[in-house]
């Protein structure tokens, strides 16, 4: 079908991509097929990287001509690929409504790291991150969510070989719950990618509902809480959720998370020269997590235009780490990867077709001009 738009060949045929392996068979028996031909679906579309029926050879002909009249594997599509000096490779992808969003590859930390969205923007709006001056437009679907990673995976070469993925793109992944645990499900299952739930970091403000339903999971992934201050009144000026789900109450459900053996919480804290970064605050943070199994990523703000704090020297987040790990807490900094490129933490905001006023103030401060 040449020219006609993705969406109308959309709203015509049933999307795989958001189901799992037993969603297909129950698609597959509705339309009176064998329910095993799921399985061999399955396998071409993540194990093999392939979405167009006439290339899955182990099915019949009649079979495959049945299926692409009636269903088809949504997938994002690539519209732009920037690498970064230092490696890091940001991927633009346009859904099928048209809306953009970002990936990021970030490889050998020590291992390769797919960095992958759950929503098109956000709705925390974190006083230093571009992605909350978006606000929310939409939540991704679990075939969204997981189609990225078959992107990636594709784009880079890397579908047979070991990858993390930290949920730590555009979006709250707690506050888009049931199709971010739907897409790490379809992303686990071992006819696909087989992606082992110890190999991905969900990274949360701290949804507090959510994060009690995450500590009973099936398929827990490891867990990370974006911290970023030491007291309610500071915590609720940078993250402003805290106003609903606060500091105390984030760490008593931090010391009740159920952890494997030798598994730790990440906290992560954003440093903001002069506002976060004191000995103080240092002093505090180590008093507030005493108790709990966890280790500290501390990373320095990545500065944008728009974006109203600064990002201390290095001496000051030495400084910082150092007073953590005195106290023996286990301490590291995130380097910035992917800077030039925008793609580091907090600067992933989507540019082009679909401007909003936040992104087209902050492209104008940044003196690019606005088409759009
Ligand atoms: N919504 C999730 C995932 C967000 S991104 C969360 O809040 O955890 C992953 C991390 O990048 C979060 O800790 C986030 O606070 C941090 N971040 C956001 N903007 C940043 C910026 N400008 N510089 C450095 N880190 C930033």
């Amino acid at each position: 079908m040449p020219n006609v738009p993705n969406s109308l060949a959309a709203s015509t045929t049933t999307d795989l991509s958001s189901m799992e392996l037993a969603e297909i068979e129950t698609a597959l028996q509705q339309f009176g097929h064998a329910t095993f031909h799921a399985r061999q679906i399955f396998s071409w579309i993540y194990a093999k990287g392939i979405v167009d029926f006439d290339q899955m050879t182990d099915l019949s002909r009649e079979l495959r001509a049945d299926l692409a009249s009636r269903v088809r594997v949504a997938t994002p599509r690539l519209v732009e690929k920037h690498t970064s000096e230092d490696g890091t490779t940001k991927f633009l992808l346009e859904l099928e409504d048209g809306r953009r969003i970002e990936s990021v590859f970030i490889p050998d930390t020590p291992s390769q790291t797919f960095c992958i969205s759950t929503q098109v923007g956000c709705a925390m709006k974190c006083g230093f991150c571009l992605t909350g001056k978006m606000g929310l437009l939409r939540n991704l679907t679990a075939g969204e969510i997981a189609g990225q990673v078959r992107v990636l995976a594709n784009e880079l070469g890397l579908r047979t070989q070991k990858f993390n993925i930290v949920l730590m793109g555009m979006g709250e992944p707690l506050h888009n719950y049931d199709n971010t645990m739907k897409a790490l499900r379809i992303l686990n299952d071992p006819h696909g990618l087989a992606v082992s739930p110890k190999r991905v970091t969900l990274s949360t403000v701290g949804v507090l509902p959510a994060l009690e339903r995450l500590a009973s999971e099936p398929l827990m992934p490891n867990l990370a809480i974006s911290l970023h201050a030491t007291t309610e009144d500071q915590r609720e000026m940078l993250v402003p959720v805290n106003r609903k789900y606060g500091l105390a109450e984030i760490l008593d459900a931090a010391r009740r998370f159920p952890l494997k053996r030798r598994n730790r919480i990440t906290f992560e804290y954003v440093l903001l020269k002069g506002v976060n970064d004191t000995p103080e605050d240092a002093h505090r943070l180590v008093r507030l997590l005493g108790n709990i199994r966890c280790k500290v990523n501390l990373i320095p703000l990545n500065e944008a235009a728009g974006i109203p704090f600064e990002r201390p020297a290095d001496a000051r987040v030495n400084r910082f780490a150092a007073i953590l790990a005195r106290h023996g807490l286990t301490v590291s900094v995130r380097k910035s990867r992917g800077r030039d490129i925008r793609a580091a933490c907090g600067q992933l905001i989507v540019e082009g077709a679909r401007r909003s006023a936040a992104q087209k103030a902050a492209a104008l401060l940044e003196g690019e001009g606005v088409s759009s």
